[in-house]
Order: C-alpha cells, then sequence, then structure tokens
C-alpha cells in the first residue's frame, strides 16, 4: 500500500557494501524524513503485543528505531550492545557470525524477572542478531513477547531462525 511504497522509496541499496557481492540497505534518507521516520515508528507502537515492560534495541540501528517506539509503548528502554561497550556488570552471549563469531552483552539487572520485552532493530538478515538477543535476554529472565523490525531480508532465511516467535514487519525484500 501507500505506506509501503513511500517507505520503500526512502530505502536505498548500496551494492557492493560492506563487501563486493553484498546489497547494503540503507535506512538514513528514511530516517531523515521527518515524516516517514515517525510513521514507522507509529506503525511499529500500533502492531505490538501490549503490554510490552521493556523495548530492546541491538547496536545501533536497533537504538534509533527502539527508543522511540519504546517511548511510544510507554516501556523502558535496554541496549544489547556489542562486546565491551556496556560499564556495568554485563551477560553476554556469542552467535556466529559469515566469518568468525561476535559477542552481544545486556546489563542484567535492567531486566526484572518476567518483563515482557519487544525486540526492535532496523533489519532482519539472517537472523544471527536477533536469535542471540532473544537467547541473551531470556537467560537474563525477560520474556521475548515479539520482534519488531522495519525490514526484512526474506532470501537469508532469518524468520525460520525465530520460528514460533511473534513477527512484525514493515518492508519484505
Ligand atoms: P543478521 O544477524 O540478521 O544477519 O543481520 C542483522 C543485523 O545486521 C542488524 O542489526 C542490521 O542492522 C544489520 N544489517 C544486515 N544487513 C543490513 C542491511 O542491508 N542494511 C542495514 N541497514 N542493516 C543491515
Amino acid at each position: 500500500g501507500d505506506l509501503h511504497d513511500r517507505l520503500a522509496a526512502l530505502v536505498h541499496d548500496v551494492p557492493d557494501y560492506p563487501q563486493p557481492g553484498v546489497t547494503f540497505k540503507d535506512i538514513t534518507p528514511l530516517l531523515a524524513d521527518a515524516q516517514a521516520f515517525a510513521l514507522t515508528v507509529e506503525h511499529l507502537v500500533e502492531r505490538a503485543d501490549t503490554p510490552i515492560d521493556l523495548v530492546v534495541g541491538m547496536e545501533a540501528r536497533g537504538f534509533i528505531l527502539g527508543a522511540p517506539v519504546a517511548v511510544g509503548l510507554g516501556a523502558g528502554f535496554v541496549p544489547v550492545r556489542k562486546e565491551g561497550k556496556l560499564p556495568r556488570a554485563t551477560l553476554s552471549g556469542a552467535y556466529d557470525l559469515e566469518y568468525g563469531s561476535a559477542v552481544l552483552e545486556v546489563h542484567p539487572d535492567t531486566i526484572p524477572d518476567g518483563s515482557r520485552i519487544l525486540v526492535v532493530d532496523d533489519v532482519l538478515a539472517t537472523g544471527g542478531t536477533a536469535a542471540a538477543t532473544v537467547e541473551l535476554l531470556e537467560s537474563a529472565g525477560g520474556v521475548v513477547v515479539g520482534l519488531a523490525f522495519l525490514m526484512e531480508l526474506t532470501a537469508l532465511g532469518g524468520r525460520a531462525r525465530l520460528a514460533g516467535r511473534e513477527l512484525d514487519v514493515l518492508l519484505s525484500y
């Protein structure tokens, strides 16, 4: 529909970034458009399975979308960060990348037991980041009730790695 077309026109394809053969979806034009940014946040808020206690965003673009969604839902915001960025005691989880692995961290004392959590990020690609985030949050005592993405790259199969989870996606490619 209309919303889909408006938002899609503001996502720019960048060939061969960050490496040859990969086409990166750049969302910065969408973020810079006041109306498109507001509509995106509004839709992610409206479609959430409320009540939500906490929105979790993954570094770094998950922060940009997750924080306003949290405010819209009347929820708190918790950042999941790359290794070594959080200053206090962390819980961490490793996950595999195409080459090697990476570590995600959270401050577990920001997640009260049984908190209802919505995970927000810009892009669902292979699902590795999202699956590792879900595992991390649940080992911290949270309950992930859904995941919301601006965009899904369907060919990369991320949805299968989140089987059984409530997924909300505004644009799919
Ligand atoms: P995954 O772990 O699902 O393979 O990759 C998802 C993560 O990588 C997300 O945090 C997302 O921000 C980033 N990412 C992967 N591909 C793209 C892309 O084409 N565009 C943008 N904006 N982010 C991407």
